[in-house]
Parts: structure tokens; sequence; C-alpha cells
């Protein structure tokens, strides 16, 4: 699996960061056009990556709260294009976070809806450091729980962060959904997530965020040591 960040090499003042940039697109209303164009990428990719690599590889993409909440505007372009490409929903997966879900309208209802029925698998992104309201757990189709950076950063035996960290893994298991670690750097968070039956982990210690590329080679390489 993948996650598609975004960054912006600015011709003058060379890599800008999304903390930046995005509150801009947001304000401007570009954040829908840059959103199209990052899920084209990311489909684009994925569909590299099933055909060269694995044929269930998964591209992540967040969508920010104003994006998914646009009015009016549903998924159909992006189904659109992955008939086009001829990409299955379920080579996507969009990442939401929880404040969406607290004030669910019948809009963002009817998206997770559509969503679910292209095939699309949803993720609840920094699960633990919102409301943490549970009932939308039940309510809504996710499909998996990413436990938020802050809790990996301090795992240890017997802490908190760890009681923590295993009752979010037991909670979403029960509730049929799988859990992504996120922010894992060291050998001993990945050993303890592991034996807390986390499904997945991403960060540093697998790799640091690069271009897509660069991500390919990757790939590849390992493919090659394999
Ligand atoms: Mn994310």
């Amino acid at each position: 699996k993948a996650e598609a960040l975004v960054r912006w090499q600015h011709p003058q003042r060379g890599l800008v960061s999304p903390v930046e940039f995005i509150p801009l697109a947001e304000a401007s209303g570009l954040i829908v056009e840059l959103g199209e164009w990052m899920f084209r990428e990311s489909a684009q990719w994925a569909r590299r990556w099933r055909d060269e690599y694995h044929p269930e590889f998964q591209v992540s993409i967040n969508q920010s709260p104003l994006e998914f909440q646009r009015e009016g505007q549903g998924y159909e372009r992006w189904f659109e294009h992955l008939e086009k490409i001829g990409l299955e929903g379920a080579a996507m997966v969009v990442e939401i976070t929880e404040g969406l879900l607290l004030d669910a309208s019948t809009d963002v209802t009817d998206k997770l809806l559509q969503l679910r029925d292209a095939g699309v698998q949803v993720a609840l992104d920094d699960f633990g450091t919102g409301y943490s309201s549970l009932s939308y757990l039940k309510k809504f189709d996710i499909d998996y729980l990413k436990i938020d950076r802050s809790f990996t950063r301090n795992l240890a035996p017997q802490s908190s962060d760890m009681a923590l960290s295993e009752a979010i893994i037991v909670m979403a298991h029960k509730l049929g959904l799988r859990v992504v670690a996120e922010g894992v750097e060291t050998a001993e968070q990945r050993d303890l997530l592991l034996a807390a039956g986390c499904d997945y982990g991403q960060g540093y210690l697998f790799a640091r965020p690069m271009p897509a590329e660069e991500f390919d080679s990757m790939l590849r390489s390992q493919r090659t040591l394999a």
C-alpha cells in the first residue's frame, strides 16, 4: 500500500510544504481541482503498481473536510476516470478525519455510500486525537482506522499509549475494521504493534515520503531482491 502526499515544487521558492499551500488552496477553491488531479495521478500509479507488482496494491488519498463537504459534487468524475483506466474502486482508499463524521449531514452519508458502492475503501485518519465519538464506527462503513502518530511515538510496554493502542486495535477488529499505525519509526514500535495485533504500519521505519517515480524504483528493486 501507499499513501499519496502532495508537495509543491515552486520555481522560485523550492519545495513548499502542504501546511502552507493547502489552506490557500482551500480558501481559493483550488482544492477541488487539486484534489481531482491528485486522484487521477494516484489512480494512474495504482494501475501501474497493480499491473507490475501486486494485484491488490492500494493507494490512499487524503480528503480535506472542505473538499469532502463541497455541496452538490459527488464522485462521478472519479468513477468515470477509474472506468477509463480500467481500475477497480478497491485500488483506492479515501482518508477522512473523525470531525467529518461528527456532524454527519445526509450529504456526508451520501458520499460515503457512493464510495462504498464503487468499492472504494474508507480510512479514518489520525484516529484517537479528535472527538473519537465511537457511535459513528458502527453507523458508517469504515474499512480502516489509522492510529495517530502521537500514540505510536511513545509506545513502550505498560505505557498508557500502549494500552490505548491495544484497546483501539481490539475494538476495531471486533467491528470488522483493520488498523494502520502511523508514524512507526523504530523496530521496537513495530514489534509492540505487531504483538498487539495491528494489521499495517507506516512511517520512517519502512520508508520516508518520496516522489512516486522513486517509490516505483523501490518496488522494482524489492521485487528483484525477492
Ligand atoms: Mn493520511
